[in-house]
């Protein structure tokens, strides 16, 4: 952007939130004026650099219900069903190519503890009757989807589709462009002032409503920054063997993820790859250069890698990356309306965002055209805020607690006890009433 500038509706934010807020939005309200800020090009924060994991929530089921009770909690797991289906139509539809692929998401857990939580999440989902939706693995069902050493039993749920998140984001990008938003790139929004007015880099820009889709760099904004804690997540990606995954027998496309609080999730591509994410990452008060380059996190994701998948010791990895995740006290996203009633937000998916943020775009689309709809009936809409402590003890607090949490997971995972201390540590966000960690 280069001078300022009038439009109806400003988006902070060209990953997928801010993206299918435009998208759904111009199909609304076509009459509006549309535009979207995005510091950097769209898609370059996590939405473009994810694990392409389209998951649903029946794995959420448990926090749903605490937060919101039986009836609202299974709303929004059909909701989001529908999500995933919905972006499988949206790329059949509009001629993008994101490697959608329907094969559903399997955990396999590898340790006694896990395979526990599996079965109650199993029963969980047959209690609130939907006993389709997650169901039990044998350990030879998790080894027939795929082989690996470390693997026990598992479960598996439907809701689970793999796509390839830059192909989405451009996709989406191209397609906001034809409906015709417009897209200032490389323009960073610096401050709301009111009106509402955005003031960026490269102007201001008058809008009569303002949506907020930064995720992770929400830590910036006051009136949002206690309501999330920003963790990095690091992926590695190995070179193509399509042979190997004949061999380990993972060849039907399935998501998979094992049961630790500092989740490793693994997926294949189509050319035969490998992509593995999860491990390490740091915490932070703001979005810095450790969230991209931390070689750390990616030993420690390749670290995994190895653990989980022995026989692939000869095949190299190729690339690695990481990127914010925006963690929430819930470990689910909110969507509603900040007080003055025109200045709007979704935040807080916690590493899993792909599907929510379809859904928290109608829900954000709907907020502006002032609509009741079934998507503003969600109950993460306008829900109660959680939030964590102020700074300096929330990003101190968060970093100490991500560190204890991973050394509980990783002596869990080796059959240890956990150190005493990191164990007390690791069970305090539960103990303040968060949704977080281990119990
Ligand atoms: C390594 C990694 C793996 C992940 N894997 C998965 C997965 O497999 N499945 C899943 O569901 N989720 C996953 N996630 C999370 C998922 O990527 C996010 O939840 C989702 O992309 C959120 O979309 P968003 O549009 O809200 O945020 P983002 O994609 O972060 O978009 C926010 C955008 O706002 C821009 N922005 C921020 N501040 C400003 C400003 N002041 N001015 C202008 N622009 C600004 C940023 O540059 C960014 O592009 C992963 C995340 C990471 C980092």
């Amino acid at each position: 952007m280069a001078r300022d500038t009038t439009t109806d509706v400003a988006i902070i934010g060209g990953g997928f939130t801010g993206l299918w807020t435009a998208w759904f939005l111009s199909h609304q309200r076509p009459e509006l004026g549309i535009t979207v800020l995005e510091q950097d090009i769209c898609g370059g924060g996590p939405s473009g650099r994810n694990g392409g994991f389209a998951s649903g929530w029946w794995d959420e089921l448990d926090g749903l219900i605490k937060l919101y009770g039986v009836e609202p909690a299974v709303r929004a797991c059909r909701a989001l069903s529908a999500s995933i289906e919905g972006i499988g139509a949206f790329c059949a539809e509009n001629n993008v190519d994101a490697w959608f692929r329907h094969s559903g998401y399997m955990y396999a857990a590898t340790n006694s503890h896990h395979e526990e939580a599996c079965r109650e999440m199993v029963e969980l989902a047959a209690s609130v009757d939907a006993p389709d939706e997650l169901r039990a693995l044998s350990a030879a069902e998790v080894q027939a989807r795929c082989a690996s050493p470390a693997f026990r039993t598992g479960a598996f749920m439907k809701d689970g589709a793999q796509v390839q998140p830059a192909r989405l984001a451009r996709g989406l990008r191209r397609a906001v462009l034809e409906r015709g938003v417009t897209i200032h790139e490389g323009t960073r929004a610096l401050r709301l002032e009111a009106g509402p007015s955005v003031v960026t880099t490269g102007g201001t820009v008058r809008a009569k409503q303002v949506v907020l889709a930064v995720n992770a760099w929400a830590t910036a904004w006051p009136k949002l920054a206690r309501r999330i804690a920003a963790w990095s997540s690091y992926i590695v990606l190995t070179a193509p063997a399509p042979e190997k995954l004949e061999q380990i027998r993972w060849t039907g496309g399935e998501l998979i993820t094992d049961l630790r609080h500092s989740v490793r999730y693994f997926r294949t591509t189509p050319d035969g790859r490998i992509a593995f994410g999860g491990g390490g990452g740091r915490a932070s008060a703001h979005i810095d250069d450790s969230f991209t380059n931390d070689i750390r996190a990616v030993r420690q994701a390749a670290e995994g890698f190895r653990l989980f998948f022995p026989s692939w010791s000869e095949i190299p990895i190729e690339d690695a990356w990481g990127g914010p995740i925006d963690v929430s006290p819930t470990h689910l996203p909110v969507f509603g309306t900040l007080e003055g009633g025109n200045v709007h937000y979704a935040l807080g998916f916690t590493g899993n965002g792909v599907a929510p943020s379809h859904l928290a775009g109608q829900a954000l689309a709907d907020l502006v055209a002032g609509e009741q709809t079934e998507m503003t009936r969600l109950p993460m809409v306008n829900a109660k805020p959680r939030l964590f402590p102020p700074e300096p003890l929330r990003s101190i607090g968060a970093a100490v607690v991500r560190r204890a949490i991973i050394s509980y997971d990783t002596a869990e995972e080796r059959g240890r006890r956990p150190n005493p201390l990191a164990s007390v540590v690791a069970k305090l966000p539960r103990r303040m009433g968060y949704l977080l960690g281990p119990e």
